[in-house]
């Protein structure tokens, strides 16, 4: 038995956390493979050390002084390994990276020092093997993982040593230089390592114990998700959820890894289990409930549009030519409604709609907008009857009006238009139907 244990930035932002973490890992052996963080926040309004790199980073291309910032980013540091009493001086490490920064060597070596330096930290403390991530984890030219060149380099390198600790959130470039993964990307680090050394289990250490069924700033104190299937949570991230990086999922998904998702300060939590497929149906006939503001819907009609060979390609072109991705497209017999965000739609609205106009020769185009998305997400949703009943009488009950219906061919998402200002009635409707009354 082998596990991959990624801790995030809030379980390592101090040494009394990294105290957990190495309590956390010498309680079972199996958690041989440890990806670290950056330290993050040590309070709410505490900056993260990734962010301080940056900052940073852009004194020292901008030719301005610089020092004193990298002198509070060692500071972080020097705390850590004085609270946790290592004989262990980062003082040469800092060394190089001034001489770094004065070379310019880019802001994503900058930002990938923080998990780096933590790596190093991290190992003298387990007294594990350190690994840097730049030996093991290659980017393409393109920028796009090289998946072929990293499994092959990362698992012959595991296979070499019991215990290890590789740093998230970064790789390299074929010429050396340093290249990041987006922001949150220790989480993808994770997922590489993982199948590379083929282990059982993913654990994804944060600080909350695991995925909840609705945004707490929504619901007081939502329930927890013991189990959820990647593509439930794909629905869900989708629309807000982001517990994990989106990209996370990809590399252990194919080789049917499944990540638990824990809490670092309550590791007695069993937290939530992402897996592939399960036959245990889920506490509740919904899985989750998430969604998004800020939507428009450009409503377009025409008689016997549903004769028409071509039409919706046509609608669609118009987007396209303007470099806008549309969300849904639910459609009529003779409508067709296309769901964009509003932020990027505003600017080009006139040019679609003379666009559509021109492309399609539609008898009228509305443009509805600030409207709410709510994705309703659920396996269990399939084999419950009147789930979709349920959920629109819950939202007559507190007079929601519903602009716009859509079901996935899987059954296992409903998503709902509402305006924005009926957001957050519509989604504790949703939750109490489902989830307090257990209907
Ligand atoms: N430290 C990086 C960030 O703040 C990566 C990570 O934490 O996963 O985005």
């Amino acid at each position: 038995m082998a596990k991959v244990v990624k801790f995030g930035g809030s379980s390592l932002a101090s040494a009394q956390q990294f105290k957990k973490v190495g309590d956390i890992i010498k309680a079972d052996p199996a958690r041989k493979y440890v990806i670290p963080s950056a330290p993050g926040k040590r309070f709410s309004d505490d900056t993260k050390v990734t962010d301080m790199l940056y900052e940073c980073y852009e004194l020292a291309e901008a030719g301005k002084s610089y020092k004193s910032k990298l002198a509070d980013i060692a500071a972080r540091y020097r705390e850590i390994i004085e609270g946790l009493e290592l004989n262990l001086s980062l003082e040469q490490e800092f060394a190089i990276i001034e001489k770094n920064f004065k070379e310019r060597a880019g802001s994503n070596y900058a930002a990938s020092r923080g998990e780096y330096l933590n790596g190093i930290i991290m190992a003298a403390y387990l007294g594990f093997t350190f690994i840097d991530a730049a030996t093991v984890i290659f980017f393409k030219e393109d920028g796009s993982l090289d998946e072929k060149k990293t499994d092959e380099t990362l698992s012959a390198r595991l296979e070499e040593c019991d215990k290890a600790v590789v740093p998230g959130f970064y790789g390299s470039m074929p010429d050396g230089s340093i290249k990041t993964f987006s922001r949150g990307g220790s989480d993808i680090t994770g997922s590489i390592v993982a199948r590379a050394a083929k282990v059982d289990v993913y654990e994804n250490w944060t600080d909350v114990s695991g995925i909840l069924v609705a945004d707490p700033r929504i619901i007081d104190n939502p329930a927890g998700i013991e189990v959820i299937t990647y593509k439930e949570l794909r629905e869900l991230a989708y629309m807000g959820f982001n517990v994990l990086h989106e990209e996370s999922i990809f590399p252990v998904r194919q080789q049917g890894i499944p990540i638990n998702i824990r809490n670092t300060n309550a590791p007695e939590d069993n937290g939530t289990w992402i897996v592939g497929s399960t036959c245990q149906k889920s506490k509740y006939v919904i899985t989750g409930i998430a969604g998004k503001k800020g939507f428009c819907s450009i409503n377009i009609e025409k008689d016997m549009m549903n004769a028409e060979i071509g039409f919706g390609r046509k609608i669609l072109q118009a987007f396209e030519e303007n470099d806008i991705s549309f969300e849904h497209v639910p459609s009529g017999i003779d409508t067709m409604t296309v769901f964009v965000h509003q932020d990027e739609f505003m600017h080009k609205e006139q040019k679609v709609v003379a666009g559509i106009h021109r492309l399609a020769n539609p008898d009228s185009i509305e443009i509805e907008s600030d409207l709410a998305l709510i994705a309703v997400v659920g396996r269990s949703m399939k084999s419950a009857r009147g789930t979709a009943a349920r959920i629109f009488s819950a939202l007559a009950h507190v007079n929601v009006n519903v602009r716009m219906i859509d079901q996935g061919s899987s059954e296992q998402n409903i998503i709902i238009g509402v305006a924005d200002e009926d957001f957050e009635t519509a989604i504790k409707a949703i939750y109490d139907i489902f989830v307090l009354t257990r209907l």
